[in-house]
């Protein structure tokens, strides 16, 4: 199918990009990869009088350290420079490991990072990486400019707290401490597709080995990107082992409670995430004890 007739429009700053969207509110989208908006307008599931183009707004074009150690990305950073940017590499290293799993090269090729955590896909990895490492995401309008957490912003399918005319502008990954180990881990029917189950783990150690912080995020487990928190609190002082994280997996089988899909049912999707919460625990905690802080 063919999308519905539309406006098109390509504003070259920031600004004009956040009056349009003010003046057209509901009847306007952003467009930033296209990867899910066009699609949508194919199958004619959205009908926006007009497209408002982000790919001019050279402004937000940037993966940035900041002197906190936080990274900041702008909203027209596409998919393919979080696997081969640097600065991810060194200092974010589940993104970097985690956005091999999204779509194909193609797709990461033209995709962003802001307009796939807009789009709130429960199956996306980056919404469960972003839980995970406590991320925070920049939304502005004409008149309101406003911090958000990952854990408040996705709200449901396809739905964030982005209000009324709010662009997500940017986000910010919070600096990795010492002792940290991260890995994230999915399975899917092919390379390429959503994930049927999939995790998110960062692991802080104590000096003497204990765990000091525990965070397991999922994807595709409900409506949104989701966290353990019994699971989490249950690793907290306990030195982290095949047993202590066979325990955590055991709990994590138990407070999820996913949703059947066409891929796979609510049981198989459960016995997969306490499957992958234990392998890619121990997978961090090799990390966190090696001190390697890349993802490979
Ligand atoms: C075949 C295929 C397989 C895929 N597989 C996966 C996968 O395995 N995992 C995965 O996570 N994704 C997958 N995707 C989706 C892909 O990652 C998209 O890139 C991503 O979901 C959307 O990013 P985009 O930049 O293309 O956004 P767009 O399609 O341009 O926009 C998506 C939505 O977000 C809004 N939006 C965009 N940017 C902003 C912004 N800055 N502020 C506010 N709203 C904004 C748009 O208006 C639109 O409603 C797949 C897509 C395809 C076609």
């Amino acid at each position: 199918m063919k999308p519905a007739r539309f406006k098109y429009a390509n504003p070259k700053t920031l600004n004009d990009a956040l009056s349009l969207r003010a003046e057209y509110e509901d009847e306007s989208r952003f467009l930033a990869g296209g990867q899910s908006l066009l699609p949508t307008m194919a199958f004619r599931l959205a009908q926006p009088e007009i497209l408002i183009d982000l790919n001019w707004l050279h402004e937000l074009n940037y993966v940035r350290l900041e002197t906190s150690g936080a990274i900041r990305v702008g909203a027209t950073v596409r998919h393919r420079e979080m696997q081969v940017n640097r600065l991810i590499i060194d200092h974010q290293p589940l993104v970097n490991e985690a956005v091999f799993q999204v779509a194909h090269q193609q797709i990461r090729n033209r995709g962003t990072l802001c307009g796939n955590l807009a789009h709130a896909d429960p199956s996306s990895e980056m919404p469960a990486v972003m839980l995970a490492l406590e991320a925070r995401f920049h939304a502005k309008s004409i008149d309101t400019d406003r911090w958000i957490e990952a854990v408040d912003f996705f709200l449901g399918v396809f739905e964030t707290a982005l209000e009324g005319p709010e662009m997500l502008i940017e986000i910010e990954l919070p600096s990795m401490p010492e002792r940290i180990g991260t890995s994230f881990m999915e399975l899917s029917r092919r390379p390429g597709d959503y994930a049927m189950m999939g995790v998110a783990v960062v692991l802080t150690l104590n000096k003497d080995g204990t765990c000091a912080n525990c965070r397991l995020a999922f994807c595709n487990a409900s409506d949104t990107a989701v966290l353990a928190p019994k699971a989490m609190a249950s690793l907290v002082g306990k030195p982290v082992n095949e047993e202590t994280v066979r325990a955590v997996a055991n709990i994590v089988q138990t407070e999820l409670d996913p949703p059947d899909n066409i891929n796979a049912s609510s049981a198989y999707k459960t016995h997969l995430a306490g499957v992958l919460t234990r392998r890619a625990l121990l997978k961090a905690v090799e990390r966190a004890s090696g001190g390697a802080r890349a993802a490979a």
